[in-house]
């Protein structure tokens, strides 16, 4: 069989534990199989990272920023027992969070539906899409126990000079608690540029909900940055059929809940960790989301939502059978392949990225599936694929579509 030829090259890198496994199946069977493609590598395994004082996490943001599509295999955010495990020099940051930081990037998360497994949700028929802001507000707190009587203000002292200015926040005659939090106009642009690259991507509907009832300042600037991106970048929407719609937070909860899917859900921080979790527990499973991190500059990195399946690991290390989905890492690749070829003007490799899908939905759907899967779909069923049976069987129903 003639490999299909990929004009760029893509940004691949590799990671830990089981998803690492199943990285080197995927990339011999689905990938490299089929693709004449060059790939960028880079291995941020934990001991690699560790070797390079993270360098190499570091260089692999730079060349996604380089060639702009990358895939990326789940990696280990070291704890203090991992440290101890791997005999690490310490505990290393999230290399997903190194990469987004240098990227400026948003991450948006996508479950991967097929039509034996019903969403918790009667009316979701398509994807909900959330996108987190993942800057500032709780996660970049300030707070304070107030221990008792005394007067807590808010002061903002402008660094040219001027005066400063003083809000009372409450004077407290007793106990209590206080918090200050943040967000810049910069980051709030950047988000809203992502959120703008990933629905016109994805051809899909953008709500934006916060609580400018209530928060008359922070949330009312918030959405009001967020509004005027959007309207700078207006006539992009239009051209692609893009509604924009602005909810307060609770109505768009509520409507989410009779809402068919197939939108863009941008969320202020904390609501997109909350969402992304419940949306994620109604679509089914962590072994069917996806993940793709989107720059305002539009580049493109996709991964798999779920982690490195540690207790997966440690059976396959034993030498005992594994039924580890691979779904979502096939996906990352698909969307990068596909973007890729979107990029290049190579519809045979956008086609490349359709087929293998289909292949996936297809056999899940003609009950070809791992363990994870076999109590979520309807029929429940009890036979199961193994980790490289299941991939054995995409390959083959993919290379009868090609
Ligand atoms: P995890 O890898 O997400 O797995 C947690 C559990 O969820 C698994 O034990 C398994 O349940 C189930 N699961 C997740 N993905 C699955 C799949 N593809 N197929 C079948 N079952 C799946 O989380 P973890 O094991 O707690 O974390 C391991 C490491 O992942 C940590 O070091 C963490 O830092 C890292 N992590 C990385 C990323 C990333 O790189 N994007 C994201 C999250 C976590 P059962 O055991 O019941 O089968
Ligand atoms: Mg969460």
């Amino acid at each position: 069989m003639s490999k299909i030829k990929v004009k760029n090259p893509i940004v691949e890198i590799d990671g830990d534990e089981m998803t690492r496994v199943i990285w080197a199946m995927l990339k011999e069977h689905l990938v490299l199989s089929h693709l004449d493609v060059d790939l960028k590598y880079f291995d941020l395994n934990v001991m690699e990272r560790d070797r390079t004082d993270d360098q190499i996490t570091h260089d692999a943001a730079e060349a996604i920023k380089e060639y702009n599509v990358g895939v990326k295999c789940a990696t280990i955010t070291p704890d203090a027992d991992r440290v101890k495990e791997y005999g690490l020099k310490k505990q290393w940051k999230s290399p997903n969070g190194t990469i987004r930081a240098i990227l400026d990037g948003t991450v948006f998360r996508k479950p991967i539906m097929v039509k034996n497994i019903q969403p918790a949700v009667r009316s979701w028929k398509k994807p909900i899409i959330i996108g987190r802001h993942a800057y500032g507000d709780l996660y970049k707190c300030v707070e304070f126990e107030v221990p008792g009587k005394g007067r807590a203000e808010l002061v903002f002292t402008p660094q040219d000079g001027g005066e400063s200015t003083v809000l009372n926040v409450k004077d407290f005659d007793g106990p209590g608690i206080i918090m200050g939090i943040h967000n810049t106009d910069k980051s709030i642009r950047s988000f809203a540029n992502a959120c703008v690259n990933y629905a016109v991507s994805e051809g899909v509907d953008l709500w934006f909900g916060a609580k400018d009832t209530i928060s008359k300042v922070y949330h009312a600037h918030f959405k009001r940055v967020f509004g005027e991106i959007v309207a700078l970048r207006q006539k992009e929407l239009i051209e692609a059929g893009i509604n924009y719609r602005y909810l307060l937070i609770d109505d768009a909860v509520a409507q989410m809940m009779k809402h068919p899917g197939g939108i863009l859900w941008a969320c202020k921080n904390y609501d997109g960790d909350v969402m992304s979790d419940m949306v994620a527990a109604g679509f089914g499973s962590l072994g069917m989301m996806s993940s793709v991190l989107v720059s305002p500059n539009g580049q493109y990195e996709y991964e798999a939502a779920h982690g490195t399946v540690r207790r997966h690991y440690h059976l396959h290390q034993k030498g005992e059978p594994t039924s580890t989905n691979s779904v979502a890492s096939i996906f990352a690749w698909s969307g990068a392949i596909r973007k890729r070829g979107e990029l290049d003007g190579t519809p045979e490799v956008c086609g490349y990225a359709d087929k293998l899908e289909a292949a996936v939905l297809g056999c899940i759907e003609d009950g070809i599936m791992t363990k994870d899967l076999t109590h979520l779909v309807t029929p429940h069923q009890e036979k199961y694929e193994t980790t490289e049976g299941f991939i054995g069987q995409v390959k083959k129903r993919l290379e009868k579509s090609l």
